[in-house]
């Protein structure tokens, strides 16, 4: 951290930095693009707003330069659960724009937490046809985990903390934050 940004001063600690995320996220798109080299047709990537939105505009560019050719659609949900927690009940706020019948997809997250929303969302994306579904997912917290689900591609294991930047907010602010990190305490206090 620290080039100056207003933010700055809200982290009590950074938990991955720019350049970490960068480097990884170029690690992830070569074993990707590697096992999809075959994909005729290309992949189709589900980025699920908001936060996974700085994740999918870095991991597509990766992709990109690496091929196979890739495709971007966009879902948004929203969690029945209150507060910070999720209930698994899922709302669909923003639907696919189209068809995925017979496409490899590979759904982008920004972070899988107790795994309700994504294990949801692969039962939907399996129930509009597609031919595969793998994730990819910058984040993991391996201890809040509720139920099973399969990532195949994961970026870093990080402990169960609430976290911000690079996509993830709180209350819609920080997520302009080009690392992650957890708030001071006061943070919280103030709002
Ligand atoms: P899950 O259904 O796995 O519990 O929740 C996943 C979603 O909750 C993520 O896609 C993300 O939007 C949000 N989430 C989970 N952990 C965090 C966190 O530490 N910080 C923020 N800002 N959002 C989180």
């Amino acid at each position: 951290m620290a080039d100056g940004s207003w933010y700055d001063a809200d982290i009590e600690r950074v938990i991955i930095s720019e350049q970490q995320i960068r480097d990884k996220i170029a690690e992830l798109a070569k074993q990707v693009s590697a096992d999809h080299a075959d994909a005729a047709d290309g992949v189709l990537l589900v980025c699920v707003l908001k936060g996974a939105v700085m994740f999918m505009a870095d991991f597509a560019r990766e992709l990109g330069r690496l091929g196979p050719p890739s495709e971007m659609e966009f879902m948004a949900v929203s969690s029945y659960g209150q507060g910070t927690t999720s209930s698994g009940v899922v709302r669909i706020l923003k639907d696919l724009d189209r068809d995925i019948a017979g496409r490899r997809v590979i759904v982008v997250e920004d972070i899988v937490d107790s795994g309700l929303t994504l294990s949801w969302l692969l039962k939907y994306l399996e129930s509009r046809g597609a031919a595969s579904i793998e994730v990819v997912a910058l984040f993991r917290k391996p201890e809040a985990i509720k139920v099973p689900v399969e990532v195949r591609y994961v970026g870093f294991d990080i402990p169960s903390e609430f976290v911000v930047g690079y996509g993830l907010d709180f209350a819609e602010r920080y997520r302009e934050m080009p690392y992650v990190g957890v708030l001071k305490p006061e943070v919280y206090a103030r709002s």
